[in-house]
């Protein structure tokens, strides 16, 4: 496979074999093999900062008897995630109306409550029931005996080079771990706090380089030589999380669907020099 790699990619063609390691509800953890780490941190920024999602844009305050200033409220219900469908909104600034707002890059929202109660993001009610907080108990804010919380806003799809608000979720990567040791390592080995080695017998292994962070804290405690902890430039371990407004697979097909975008953006301004 290997050599294989290595012949297409003196042809211009670069394969990638991704192998999922781990899949909790919200994160997943990727191997990614024989890319580069200018690929895999386009991917990385793609995400941050191109990938859009719906968020709270603008709040008009009808009633604000809580303790917070109308700012602080706003401020905190900007960062409540929404669950978002991408393929029924448009960024605003590439919208057909040109950036001012219409139904299809804008979305109305209420709120009306009354104290003693938490205001919580549940309670923000939207124009379209699709769109709602993908943690519906968020608190905002608390409200006491006679004081009142109504307002009106709206929210908009946007991604993170705008506002980091927008950012869907976190992305980060790492090199593949290449770990070579040998005698003289095994003491400091077994001081690894993430238990990259084992003993079996009267011998330290390593037993799971996937799980290494590379810290360098056995290179440091070893004599010189002793462990060689290096990260493959390569292959690497890539772990994408979610903040619940896109699933997974959808920020990671978003992303590439972009740089898909981008590249032939690329490809058709380079055709069109003289
Ligand atoms: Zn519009």
């Amino acid at each position: 496979m290997q050599e294989e790699r290595r012949k297409k990619r003196k042809k211009g063609i670069i394969m990638v074999d991704i192998k999922l390691l781990k899949q909790e509800k919200d994160a997943a953890t990727f191997l990614v093999k024989g890319t580069t780490p200018a690929y895999i941190n386009t991917l990385r920024r793609l995400v941050l900062q191109r990938v859009p999602s719906m968020t709270v844009e603008e709040v008009t305050f009808v009633e604000n008897g809580s303790a917070l200033y109308d700012e602080a409220v706003a401020h905190r219900m900007g960062l409540v995630p929404l669950v978002t469908d991408l393929d029924s909104y448009f960024i605003k600034s590439q919208c057909k109306c040109n950036g001012n707002g219409c139904a299809r890059c804008e979305l109305q929202f209420t709120l009306d409550k009354k104290g003693p109660c938490t205001v919580y993001a549940e309670d923000l009610k939207f124009a379209d029931p699709k769109v709602k907080p993908a943690y519906p108990k968020m608190p905002i804010t608390k409200l006491l005996e006679g004081q009142n919380l109504k307002l009106e806003g709206k929210a908009s799809l946007g991604c993170g080079k705008q506002h980091m608000k927008f950012a869907p979720g976190t992305i980060h990567y790492r090199g593949y771990p290449k770990i070579k040791m040998n005698k003289a390592g095994e003491v400091a080995a077994e001081q690894c706090p993430v238990n990259v080695f084992r003993r079996e017998g009267k011998t330290v292994k390593v037993a799971d380089d996937e799980a290494c962070i590379l810290c360098n804290a056995c290179v440091e405690m070893s004599p010189e030589g002793a462990i060689d902890v290096k990260a493959s430039e390569e292959d690497f371990i890539l772990t994408v999380e979610s903040w619940g407004q896109l699933q997974i697979k959808e920020i990671v097909l978003k992303a590439l669907e972009i740089l898909d975008e981008e590249m032939e953006a690329l490809k058709e301004s380079i055709k069109s020099i003289k």
